[in-house]
């Protein structure tokens, strides 16, 4: 089987190795097809580092091939996808049914190898059978909306709030999707146009260039002169860590998926808001985002721009950083 091995920075091989063994409590699924997330970018470059050689990637479909000796619920021929994050079931964490912050967990791709290679083997608990009618490349590019759903029962947005998300990469796409499903108004900032076209597409109330506008100034405006309930900021720069705060309505609520948090402590305290750190979403929401798909409730198809062989990922990487413009989701098909 084939492997794509990170040995550094833009050093990444497809090597042949070895198909695991499932253990009893384990399943041996055969990738049928990932996704590249923009983590998987930050590995790629050097930015976030975890010991090489590595393999990356987080969001997959496979097919299970084999099942171990205890494994009940699921057999082999079913179609799969996973919780990327594992979790014990004995913690204390795992015992309040917070699993996604697991004492002994570790996200796949990152800490421990991820689905960028053939075959992997996983235990039951993380594995989900996937309804006929979830398409095999949606339920690849479905990590961002276990997030997104993630966020929504973390800040507890209500019908009619205001919800600022800022980026509208994949994730932020999804984080829209899911405000707007909930009944809030949503506003979206990016500075790539056929971004921002998408996400129109999706039904937000307002889709902000920042490239164009002084979308702090904006945003006020659209909220009469004070803040929304509700900032999610999925771009992770500096800048927008900054704007989530400055932007915000008193008593407003902050989630932040990527960044390294350089607020102005000030805002913070001065109106008095809640920050939540945001990480995966747990096998509940892996469920629930399952379901979504199932039932045609929320639009991954349209993320869906391009399309590689397993083989060629290491072009696929190229393709990302060089075609920025037109590139949202990038498929790769084992
Ligand atoms: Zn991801
Ligand atoms: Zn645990």
């Amino acid at each position: 089987m084939k492997r794509a091995l990170l040995y550094g920075p833009r050093d990444l091989r497809v090597a042949e190795g070895d198909i695991p063994t499932p253990k009893p409590n384990e399943v041996l699924i055969k990738v049928i097809t990932s996704s590249i997330c923009a983590t998987d970018a930050h590995i790629y470059e050097g930015t976030f580092k975890f010991p090489y050689p590595s393999i990356q990637g987080h969001d997959f479909t496979g097919v299970i091939e084999a099942v171990g000796a205890e494994v009940r619920s699921l057999a082999v021929g079913d179609r799969v996808t996973m919780d990327p994050i594992s979790f014990c079931l004995h913690c204390r964490y795992c015992r309040a049914g917070r699993y996604n912050i697991c004492e002994t967990s570790t996200y796949m791709g990152m800490e421990v190898e991820g689905c960028f290679q053939d075959y992997l083997t996983l235990p039951q608990h993380r594995v989900f059978r996937l309804p006929e009618q979830v398409d095999e490349e949606e339920a690849a590019v479905m990590e961002p909306l276990h997030v997104a759903l993630n966020t929504m029962r973390k800040l507890g947005y209500k019908v009619g709030e205001t919800v600022v998300v800022l980026g509208q990469g994949p994730m932020g796409l999804c984080q829209g999707q899911v405000a707007k499903m909930v009944g809030c108004r949503v506003i979206v900032v990016d500075v790539l146009p056929k971004r921002l076209k998408l996400a129109e597409s999706y039904g937000v109330d307002f889709a902000l260039n920042a490239a164009e506008l002084e979308v702090n100034k904006e945003i006020a405006t659209i909220c009469g002169g004070d803040g929304p309930h509700c900032v999610i900021d999925t771009a992770g720069t500096e800048k927008t860590n900054r704007q989530t705060v400055r932007i915000a309505a008193n008593g407003g609520k902050i989630a932040i998926i990527a960044g390294h948090f350089a607020v102005p402590v000030p805002f913070m305290i001065g109106k008095e808001l809640q920050v939540f750190g945001i990480r995966g979403g747990g096998p509940e929401n892996v469920e629930l985002a399952i379901r979504l798909l199932q039932e045609k409730r929320i639009d991954l198809r349209s993320t869906i721009t391009t399309h590689f062989d397993f083989k060629d990922i290491g072009e696929a990487f190229r393709q990302f950083y060089e075609n920025k413009e037109n590139v949202v989701k990038i498929m790769l098909r084992n």
